[in-house]
């Protein structure tokens, strides 16, 4: 049966890959003519500036309210009514699940809101979804999830769909947890689902304690480049647009009760990746890449850190013909321009403290 895609709940919209994912329908995809509906708790890690273009151009301050295509919803995944009054005042017939606590070093320090949010808020919109959607075979309930629910690989191998699980931070356990809900939802009630396994995102918008931004603005301030370890843990990085637009492809077109892995098939070394970095910023900047490289500090490592994450992404390819679109050259100097070119983005988070 085909699937209505018409009003799509995004939940977590306001923070990194969701902001990005809500411009990417919204902006670039001209087959999507539905209404997004953001469910975001606006936490540290939300931002509404995000989506200011968004809300300017579709949502709530248009002409025409007809033609309203974006609605911000200020609201926690694990309050229940909040919830069910969202699928029914929206008719929702599509959700697309980014909202989470997603740095692990948080949750190595502070694991319990991974649990609340990832856990609970999970199965709060599962259970809403069950109620409101009722057997209906047109919907479709999306779960984003990542790559680490497998674990660590030593220096061969990648992760496929069916790797066993194997968490190893309360980040990562928070999310298999969920990923397990959403599969039994859909085994034991019939709940349409997809669920989706990727790999670290990179690209605008993300929010200054991951990897990348980190290091860009902390070239630019002239501050320390931390590395932990001895830098060489492995990931593979995936350009955020690419994500978006195979979550894109997954639910129109991906098998109901399914799972997909989405990967850059493009592995870096921490270390490596700084340096190539470093280039970039000094090419974009004018600034001398040996003092940048003199700010490279090894730190002690992250308990648990695991060694190297590798995604064999074969399945959404030759199922639903997805591919990555940029190189990470030209997805890396496309980031390094943008937080160059948007330091009130930044100066703005440090005006909230944070
Ligand atoms: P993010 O931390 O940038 O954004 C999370 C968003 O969720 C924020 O807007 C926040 O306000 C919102 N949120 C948090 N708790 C909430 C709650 N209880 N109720 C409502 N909203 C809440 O995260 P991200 O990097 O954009 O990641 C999005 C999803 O992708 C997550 O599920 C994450 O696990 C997954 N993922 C991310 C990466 C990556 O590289 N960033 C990689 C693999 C998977």
């Amino acid at each position: 049966m085909k699937r209505k895609l018409t009003n799509i709940l995004v939940t977590g919209g306001a923070g990194f890959i969701g902001s990005n994912f809500i411009r990417t329908m919204l902006k670039k995809t001209p087959e999507f003519t539905g209404r997004i509906i953001n469910l975001d708790a606006l936490t540290y890690a939300g931002n509404i500036k995000n989506l200011e273009d968004i809300e300017a151009e579709f949502g709530n301050s248009i002409a025409n309210k007809n033609e309203q295509r974006y609605f911000f919803e200020y609201g926690n995944i694990c309050d229940r009514e909040k919830v069910e009054e969202i699928f029914c005042k929206y008719d929702i017939d599509t959700v697309v699940h980014f909202a989470a606590e997603s740095h692990v070093d948080r949750s190595i320090l502070q694991p319990q809101a991974f649990l609340q949010t990832n856990v609970m808020g999970t199965f709060t919109l599962l259970e809403a979804a069950k109620k409101y959607w009722n057997e209906r075979k047109d919907v479709l309930f999306h779960h984003i999830s990542t790559d680490e629910v497998y674990g660590t690989l030593g220096e061969n191998g990648f992760f496929t769909e069916t790797t066993p699980y194997d968490p190893r931070s309360p980040y990562s356990a928070s999310k298999a947890s969920s990923d397990h809900l959403v599969m039994a939802y859909c085994h034991t009630y019939g709940l349409p689902v997809t669920l989706s396994n990727c790999s670290n995102n990179y690209g605008a918008f993300q929010f200054p304690e991951k990897l990348i931004p980190l290091m860009i603005l902390n070239m630019l301030d002239g501050k320390e480049l931390p590395v932990y370890g001895d830098g060489k843990n492995i990931r593979d990085w995936l350009f955020v647009e690419d994500h978006n637009i195979a979550v894109w492809n997954i639910i129109n077109n991906g098998r109901t009760g399914e799972k997909y892995n989405i990967g850059g098939e493009n592995e870096w070394e921490n270390i490596t990746l700084l340096n190539r970095l470093i280039d970039i910023v000094a090419q974009q900047t004018g600034r001398n890449t040996d003092k940048l490289r003199s700010l490279i500090v090894y730190v002690k490592d992250r308990p648990g850190h695991d060694r190297r994450y590798a995604i064999d992404c074969t399945k959404i390819k030759t199922e639903l013909g997805w591919k990555q679109s940029v190189t990470f050259e030209e997805g890396l100097a496309k980031t390094v321009s943008w937080y160059i070119e948007n330091r009130d983005w930044t100066q703005q988070l440090r005006l909230r403290n944070i």
